[in-house]
């Protein structure tokens, strides 16, 4: 009979323990700021180039199936994994942004105008006061770009010792090819859960998308007002009332594969480039300079 582990038996079990302690061991220097200790920081500033990348989702319906935080997941992924190849700092979950557009819809977290604008101004205070002077925003919502440039523009009302970076990826002739050859659905109505979307968040959550529930509401543009030239603050809700434009049911992971590597591999660009920009910071203080202020 026997009583105890062969010696075989025990190495192998001395090994799995050992691998499993390493496993806890975290490797080099954590990209995300919550996950950083305080003795880190003059080596994080130093090797992200004083740079902060703020990723900003939102809160709100993507169509019948896909998740509230589709957004946000989506710029903590592609932040997280540009800092895998190009070093910086990640700011923490922050889905707080303009969404008044979707109030009727069950999930959207929309808070005041003024609240807003001052937890962005404040987060982006607080970041410099910490010693970044870039700062990266990666946007994952539709609804923000305007609120966000004129954000970044009203930087120049005072003077400011850091500088605010827009990430707006681009397209090239590959992609779009590439692009035109998997999409299915038309590609100028898709845009809030669609196929391209709903493709991004098939290929980072799959558990997440219910593709079932993809064709329960229509995300065809409804075109219930009509103005020529005129911009008013209903025109999305006149076009799209269940909040979901284009056909999510058409996604593939396939598609999502390709527009992610697409936005990461510019986001790496863009992120070096920002790293080793030292003319912007260098015309914003000439431009103080001469302001009489
Ligand atoms: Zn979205």
């Amino acid at each position: 009979m026997n009583t105890g582990l062969s010696s075989i038996k025990l190495f192998i079990l001395l090994l799995f323990v050992s691998a499993l302690a390493n496993a806890q061991v975290p490797q080099g220097l954590p990209s995300r700021w919550d996950e950083l200790t305080a003795s880190d920081w003059p080596k994080a500033l130093e090797k992200s180039s004083r740079t902060c990348i703020l990723p900003i989702g939102i809160l709100e319906k993507h169509g019948p199936h896909a998740p509230i935080g589709s957004d946000l997941i989506q710029v903590r992924e592609w932040a997280a994994r540009v800092t895998k190849k190009e070093y910086a700092v990640v700011f923490p979950d922050y889905f707080y942004g303009q969404i008044n557009e979707a109030r009727h819809q069950p999930g959207t977290f929309a808070l005041p105008e003024k609240v807003v604008w001052e937890l962005l101004e404040s987060t982006c205070e607080e970041i410099a006061r910490n010693g970044f002077d870039k700062i990266v925003i990666i946007n994952g919502h539709g609804g923000n770009p305007e609120f966000l440039k004129y954000f970044i523009q009203t930087r120049l009302e005072k003077r400011h010792d850091y500088a605010v970076y827009f990430f707006q990826p681009g397209s090239d002739s590959t992609y779009l090819s590439k692009m035109a050859k998997l999409h299915k659905s038309d590609q100028a109505g898709d845009q809030h859960a669609g196929e391209r979307e709903t493709s991004v968040l098939l290929y980072l959550r799959p558990e997440l998308v219910k593709m079932d529930s993809a064709s329960n509401e229509s995300g065809i543009n409804q075109k219930r007002l009509s103005i020529p030239d005129i911009y008013t603050a209903i025109w999305w809700f006149a076009d799209y009332p269940n909040h979901y434009a284009g056909d999510g049911s058409k996604a593939t992971r396939e598609l999502g594969q390709l527009v992610t590597e697409h936005i990461i591999s510019s986001l790496e660009k863009a992120l070096k480039a920002v790293k080793a920009d030292t003319k912007t910071l260098e015309l914003q203080k000439e431009y103080f300079d001469r302001v009489k202020e």
